[in-house]
């Protein structure tokens, strides 16, 4: 790369570029995962359309390698590079709401707590994750799961439009009807096709909620989990509730002596009158044994989406796996909780995320995302501040996920995959679309560009 090169780029973006030796750029080249420590040559931090657009050409024209930055979440570091460009979105947030159209204009640097509180105000939500620090970007493109998840489908679900810088750099906009192929893609088929550098969503009404945390002795998990699976298939939509087996955590405000036990919780977001969520809480609740503590109240929706913020700041030791359930039968069950016993860390958790409802109600072939015949979304995930325990951590989640993997799907969600996404465990998560996206990978991104990815490639037998 000539000198000259690299200081004419610098000169044509409109946001900075950090090198090396820069002194912020230890500060802005960190990922949300502290186990991952990547080193790119520079940092393009875009401001705008234009930006990305240069980025990419310069990028291009001298065979760096690109990674796109949205919120940094990804469990592998998916959103740096080593030695190449990282393209940083950060910096490109604003939320419009258009509540006569109840629709949402997002810029890609936005986290997911951005869009809540820009849209709260219109007593409106998009529906996307559970901690509020999450990029949408990544996690529009990867799918989305969430409390809404089960009345109004992933976050792609509701993803009506974007924009789109492609790796000849050129702009253009996906909908229903303009480059409506490239459009079924971006819903699932992640960061594979070019950078997003402006989304469109369908928003919903969504205020107070009733919701928040139970949690009950570890030596109850089988039965919570049992009457949980039983339960929620002919639970209203309103509600949405996953189960999960963690630790209570040993802190204020949790009760003393609570603290540090190994723990079954269901969290759980009613969006409705809250005498509602409280009846058919009630219907559940009336089947289990009594829990350690009930935290459900009525809230406003920002409030419940960071309430696990404190917990998880940036720069926590993160390993993870993923799988697709399809039916969460009592062997399973057992699998878990013996695993659970062994739970590495405090921090450490299993989730098993609803997928029904209105992400049924769509056609596996209508959008990338194609695992809606599944009934849960499952993340195992070793956590703690400690890089000494990153050993120990990554034991427990592979052993975790050996041991349960029999009773999955074969495929995972994107968005939860670490080091496993290798090119069957992607063919198993998109099933029938995998041919698909290739097709159009190679129509958008012939010569794979945009490979910092799960990446989608043809399959070499
Ligand atoms: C604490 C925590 C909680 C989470 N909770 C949930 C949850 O409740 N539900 C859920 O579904 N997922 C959840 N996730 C997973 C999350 O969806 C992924 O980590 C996702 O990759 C995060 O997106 P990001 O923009 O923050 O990531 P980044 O690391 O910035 O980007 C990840 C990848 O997304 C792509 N990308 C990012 N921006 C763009 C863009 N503008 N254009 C094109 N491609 C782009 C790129 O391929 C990039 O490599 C959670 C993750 C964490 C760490």
């Amino acid at each position: 790369m000539q000198a000259m090169a690299t200081e004419t780029f610098i000169g044509n973006m409109r946001g900075p570029v950090i090198r090396r030796t820069d002194v912020d750029y230890d500060a802005v080249r960190s990922l949300y995962n502290g186990m991952i420590d990547k080193s790119p040559e520079m940092i393009a931090r875009c401001t705008d359309v234009a930006d990305v657009v240069t980025a990419v050409n310069f990028a291009r024209q001298n065979d760096l390698k690109v990674a796109i930055r949205g919120g940094g979440h990804n469990g592998p570091g998916l959103g740096s590079v080593d030695d190449g460009l990282m393209i940083d979105m950060s910096m490109m947030k604003g939320v419009r709401v258009n509540p006569t159209a109840c629709t949402v204009r997002v810029g890609p640097g936005c986290t997911q707590g951005d869009v809540d509180h820009a849209t709260h105000a219109y007593g409106l939500a998009v529906p996307a994750g559970i901690v509020s620090t999450t990029g949408i970007a990544g996690l529009t493109l990867g799918g989305g799961t969430g409390y809404l998840t089960r009345k109004y489908g992933l976050t792609s679900d509701n993803l009506l439009e974007a924009d789109v810088v492609l790796a000849d750099g050129r702009i253009v906009t996906a909908n229903k009807s303009e480059n409506a192929d490239l459009y079924w893609g971006l819903r699932g088929g992640g960061g594979n096709f070019g950078i997003v550098t402006s989304f469109l969503f369908q928003a919903h009404p969504v205020n107070m909620v009733y919701a928040g945390p139970v949690f009950w002795d570890l030596e109850n998990a089988r039965t919570v989990m049992q009457r949980y699976r039983d339960f929620l298939p002919g639970a209203p939509e309103e509600l949405g509730a996953f189960v999960g087996l963690k630790t209570v955590p040993p802190m204020d405000p949790f009760p003393a002596e609570h603290q540090g036990k190994r723990a079954c919780a269901i969290i759980a977001c009613h969006n409705g009158p809250t005498e509602d969520g409280q009846a058919v809480m009630a219907k559940l609740l009336g089947t289990l044994p009594p829990p350690l503590f009930n935290w459900m109240g009525e809230m406003p929706y920002p409030t419940l989406q960071s309430m696990f913020d404190p917990f998880f700041p940036k720069g926590l030791q993160w390993y993870w796996r993923g799988d697709f359930v399809k039916e969460l039968t009592d062997e399973a069950i057992d699998a878990h909780v013996t695993q659970a016993q062994k739970l590495p860390s405090t921090l450490s958790l299993m989730h098993l995320y609803p997928i029904d409802g209105a992400v049924r109600r769509i056609g596996k072939g209508d959008t990338a995302w194609n695992t809606r015949d599944a009934t849960w979304s499952m993340v195992i995930a070793g956590i703690d501040p400690n890089p000494q325990k990153a050993g120990e951590i990554t034991r427990w989640t592979k052993g975790y996920w050996e041991a349960v993997h029999p009773y999955s799907a074969e495929g995972g969600y994107v968005n939860f995959m670490m080091d496993d996404g290798d090119d069957n465990r992607l063919k198993a998560t998109y099933g029938d679309n995998y041919d698909r996206l290739v097709t159009l990978k190679a129509k958008y991104d012939p010569t794979n560009f945009f490979r910092v990815n799960q990446n989608i490639r043809p399959l070499h037998s």
